[in-house]
Parts: C-alpha cells; sequence; structure tokens
C-alpha cells in the first residue's frame, strides 16, 4: 500500500538556488528507507516537504492521503499529526524535564489529559528512558537525548517518523542504540524516512536505499548500502 508518493517534484528556493528536480517516488507503508547523499544534495529540502515546513515549487507530495502542497496552512496540523520528526540536533527544551519534553504539544493536539501521562510513559518506556522522566536534558547523555527526542516524536502514535541525520552528532556506539530503537519503532509497523551519511548505519542495516544527488533521484535499491559519490 503506497503511504508516500511524490509526483514530478521541484523545489527551487527564492535565491534560486535548485534543491529538487522532478523527483518521483513511492515509500508504502511500514518501508524503512534511508534518503543519502552529497552535503547539500537535497536530502533534507526533500525532508522537509514531507511534513509540510517546505512547500513543492510544483509537483505533488502525497503523504498518507494528505496532498501536502495543497493543504492550508490551517490544516497543516492534520498532516503533522500523523507524524513525528527527529533531527540531528536534539531541540529539547532545557528549562523542561523529559516527561515535560515528551508531552509538551500533546494538549493542543486535542489529547485529553488522562490520556497524556500513560502515553508518555509508553513512549519513553519504548526508548528506554522511563527512569529518568524527571531529568533534565542537560543531565542526560547525546544518545538518551536524542532518545528523549524519538519518544517526543511517537507519543502520540504516527504512522510516520521522519528522521534527518539523527546520528550526526553520536559517537558510533551511540548511533547503533538509536538506530536499534528506530528500528524497533519500525518493526511495529511506522514507515521511517531517514536522511543520513552515516556510512556503517547504511551498509549494516541493509534497506531500502535511496540516493538523491543535486536535487535528483539517481539510485532507488531495495537492499542497499551506502554509495555515494563525495566529491570534497
Ligand atoms: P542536504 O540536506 O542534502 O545537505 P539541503 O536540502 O539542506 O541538502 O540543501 C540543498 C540545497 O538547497 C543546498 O544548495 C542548500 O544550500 C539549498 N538550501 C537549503 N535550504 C535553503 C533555503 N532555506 N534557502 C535557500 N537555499 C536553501
Ligand atoms: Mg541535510
Amino acid at each position: 500500500m503506497k503511504f508516500i508518493e511524490i509526483k514530478n517534484c521541484y523545489k527551487i528556493y527564492k535565491n534560486g538556488v535548485s534543491a529538487i528536480a522532478d523527483l518521483n517516488l513511492e515509500i508504502k507503508k511500514g518501508e524503512f528507507v534511508f534518503v543519502i547523499g552529497p552535503t547539500a544534495s537535497g536530502k533534507s529540502t526533500f525532508i522537509k516537504m514531507l511534513y509540510r515546513e517546505e512547500k513543492p515549487t510544483k509537483g505533488e507530495v502525497i503523504v498518507g492521503g494528505i496532498n501536502v502542497a495543497k493543504l492550508r496552512n490551517s490544516k497543516v496540523y492534520k498532516l503533522r499529526r500523523k507524524l513525528g520528526v527527529v533531527f540531528q540536533d536534539f531541540k529539547l527544551l532545557p528549562k523542561l524535564t523529559v516527561y515535560e519534553n515528551v508531552s509538551f504539544g500533546l494538549e493542543s493536539l486535542g489529547i485529553k489529559n488522562e490520556e497524556i501521562k500513560p502515553k508518555v510513559f509508553k513512549a519513553l518506556e519504548k526508548v528506554g528512558l522511563k527512569d529518568k522522566y524527571r531529568s533534565f536534558p542537560d543531565q542526560l547523555s547525546g544518545g538518551e537525548q536524542q532518545r528523549v527526542c524519538i519518544a517526543r516524536a511517537i507519543v502520540n502514535g504516527p504512522k510516520l517518523l521522519i528522521c534527518d541525520e539523527p546520528t550526526g552528532n553520536l559517537d558510533p556506539d551511540t548511533s547503533k542504540e538509536i538506530m536499534k530503537v528506530i528500528e524497533k519503532i519500525n518493526q511495529e509497523g511506522t514507515t521511517v524516512v531517514m536522511a543520513t551519511h552515516d556510512r556503517d548505519i547504511v551498509n549494516r542495516m541493509k534497506k531500502r536505499v535511496i540516493v538523491i544527488d543535486n536535487g535528483v533521484l539517481t539510485g532507488d535499491y531495495e537492499k542497499g548500502g551506502y554509495k555515494v559519490h563525495e566529491s570534497n
């Protein structure tokens, strides 16, 4: 079953930079997809179009039946409810506890108060951080902070988990742990789209690999490895 559909998609930024050109792609429900490519090839732009951080200049982006490009600003929450996003820099709120960082935003999604607590603890349990719910971000290691971000991303049971270089700031062992968590979430049915340039992770996990080079799709491999022409 199709979950993400990209048709003849272009993104030209206001300054004239063409970041994505004629992208066509389908991702099925439950898939795990790596998006790889050299720096500035358009990986983040592609990712941002999935959650409507950026609109395509031309073409269609459909996520879970929602026509993302055409979505009115007032309806973007309907899309965001279906997905969670994890970034390279943790973007946790420093003055909030782990619990509060994960629960923050659930109220505005219209989740009832009595449902919030069990959802937060379930998410923290999934990432192995239930015991640290009262800690503050600066009391946690980098890997733990990233696990809080994953908990925050999955707390409302999204159909799609989007990750942009989630291991970019982590050492190899911690990256492995983070990938175990993300893989488990995928095995439980969540579609995962992850931009990365972590060669070891991509080679080890043998998932679908999409290669974007200079804004153009140059490869799509079923159980791929890390094949990127790095010019530097
Ligand atoms: P990647 O994630 O693969 O490193 P990006 O999608 O971030 O690549 O960037 C692709 C190209 O688009 C780059 O040339 C970058 O400089 C440009 N770009 C990214 N964001 C913007 C923006 N907001 N405005 C103008 N140009 C941008
Ligand atoms: Mg990027």
